[in-house]
């Protein structure tokens, strides 16, 4: 025993030598942190909120979950539209209410990508979701001329934000329901990034957010659901990206044999009914990612691929009802179509 290990001490004192002799390396950097110094036991967590079922898995610290959890509770109470005790609900209510820090920073954050979308997402278009009973589940097609009243009121470029104040004009609603998922995990990545992890994974109903790579150093396998049926049509590997879809498949009902959707078009007040099934937007910011993932599914896939070649910071796969594929070149390589999708006609968008 003894003489085994005095043969093997000096072959790993000189591996360890050898780094130290010579001209010196590189300072690591956080990418380069060696496999051995992530945990290889993942914590994990599932956590209802904002209507929604989220898995966290992190490797590190598991009082991080807590942490997360805790996170999570604060954005939602603050953003929810429904909870009556809510800031946003109090600016629905009152017309003018101080935010909080978070909700300043979305609001902010989504009214400059509403306006990047040329209103196709619109934060203001509570009223009109309301009237299709999307909120409540209470489902009914409204009557045409309560929507064109209630557009009158959709506006997000009437919203005024002053110091952390924000005033909507008189019956104007806001709804972050489109991006409040995408702020929450890009908050949760935050924190977890910020304590030192460097691998973790978040599934927040559906939308995706990665830190780091896998433990081992190889990508993240998501998956992108099958609009169409409970399996998947494909999965995408990445890295420290989020991954986020929207479709109309998740919340939506059928009246006189037509689907209504809860994504609606703010040009007409209408569920978005223009042959797609699916959006999934890969991209470094969740807030983004969400934001982007409804708006193109507003815009149908010609706009939407003509938005993608003049923007630079996502990617985006599109899944229509006629069953062909559309993905951007930059996550092309990276995508496999599975199950039904995989025999599908799959055209590569380029700039
Ligand atoms: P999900 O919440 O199902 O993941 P989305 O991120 O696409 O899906 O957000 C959809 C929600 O956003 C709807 O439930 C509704 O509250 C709201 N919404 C619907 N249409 C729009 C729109 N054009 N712009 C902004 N918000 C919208
Ligand atoms: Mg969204």
């Amino acid at each position: 025993m003894k003489r085994t290990f005095s043969r093997i001490l000096p072959l790993v004192l000189a591996v360890l030598l050898s780094g130290c002799t010579g001209t010196p390396a590189a300072p690591a950097s956080q990418t380069d942190v060696p496999v051995s110094a992530v945990p290889t036991d993942p914590q994990t967590a599932t956590v209802f909120a904002m209507d929604t079922v989220m898995d966290l898995t992190v490797y590190g610290d598991a009082t991080l979950l807590g942490e997360a959890e805790r996170t999570i509770a604060s954005l939602e109470a603050a953003f929810s539209v429904t909870d009556p005790e809510s800031e946003i609900a109090a600016v629905n209510r009152d017309g003018t209410a101080a935010l909080g820090d978070d909700t300043l920073r979305l609001l902010t954050r989504a009214l400059a990508l509403c306006e990047r979308t040329g209103g196709t997402l619109d934060v203001t278009v509570y009223p009109v979701v309301r009237a299709w009973g999307f909120t409540t589940g209470d489902y009914q097609v409204p009557d045409p001329d309560e929507l064109a009243a209630l557009l009158e009121e959709v506006d997000y470029t009437a919203v005024r934000i002053d110091g952390d104040r924000v005033t909507v004009g008189e019956g104007m609603q806001l709804d972050l329901g489109s991006v409040a998922k995408g702020y929450t995990g890009d908050r949760v990545t935050d924190l977890f990034r910020n304590a030192g992890v460097t691998s973790a994974i978040l599934n927040l109903g559906g939308n995706v957010q990665t830190l780091g790579a896998k433990p081992d150093g190889k990508p993240w396998r998501v998956a992108v659901n099958d609009p169409l049926g409970n399996g998947y049509a494909g999965v995408v590997e990445v890295a420290d990206k989020a991954v986020i879809t929207s479709g109309g498949y998740e919340r939506y009902f059928v009246e006189g044999g037509t689907v209504y959707r809860h994504i609606i078009d703010p040009a007409d007040g209408y569920p978005v009914d223009n042959g797609l099934l699916s959006v999934t937007i890969i991209g470094d910011e969740g807030v983004l990612c969400d934001a982007f993932s409804t708006a193109l599914f507003v815009m149908g896939a010609d706009r939407a691929a003509e938005f993608w070649r003049t923007s630079d910071d996502f990617e985006a796969i599109l899944l229509t009802e006629d069953g062909e594929i559309f993905v951007t070149e930059g996550i092309a390589a990276d995508f496999e179509p599975l199950g039904d999708w995989s025999a599908a006609p799959l055209t590569v968008l380029h700039r």
